[in-house]
């Protein structure tokens, strides 16, 4: 994994606010899906054989990433965009930017309903970027995706 890489781009400090680069693309965004992929790497999908990386930028430009990880049991699994923003949270991040998540298939790969409950809770409408290896095939909001979401504004 490009740890170095992914330093030097939270260092980067001015470059947060603007990521375009000459050519107007989002160089984030490559970062994003390069530390997307190699994380996907790490995942234990010994049972699936589906291995998901996901990348979560936070406010500050750090990138926060995360891979599915399977048991036995099946039901103790968690998803790769859950694992990332645990990471997150128990770094002290609470404000989110984007996560891109990168799966195989050629068809979009959304996260599950319970990463999409998860997400809503920290990160409100987060934007999700779907990407397989090839690259991006879709992009989404959280809202759009849980449209209507079960959150603390009901617990009151
Ligand atoms: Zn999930």
């Amino acid at each position: 994994m490009s740890d170095s890489r992914i330093e030097s781009h939270r260092d980067r400090g001015s470059g947060i606010g603007d990521p375009t680069n000459a050519a107007g693309r989002d160089s984030t965004l490559d970062v994003l899906m390069d530390a997307a992929r190699a994380v996907r790497e790490h995942a234990h999908a010994d049972y699936s054989g589906f291995k998901v990386g996901a990348a979560l930028e936070t406010a500050d430009g750090t990138i926060v990433t995360g891979c599915n990880i399977e048991n036995a049991t099946y039901g103790l699994t968690i998803c790769a965009e859950r694992v990332a923003m645990f990471k997150a949270l128990s770094d002290g991040h609470r404000q989110f930017r984007r996560m891109v998540v990168v799966a195989p298939p050629e068809a979009p790969t959304p996260p599950c309903g319970a990463c999409r409950q998860v997400l809503w809770e920290f990160a409100g409408d987060l934007e999700i970027i779907l990407a397989n290896l090839n690259g991006e095939t879709g992009r989404h909001r959280i809202g759009e995706l849980l449209p209507q979401p079960f959150d603390r504004r009901l617990l009151k």
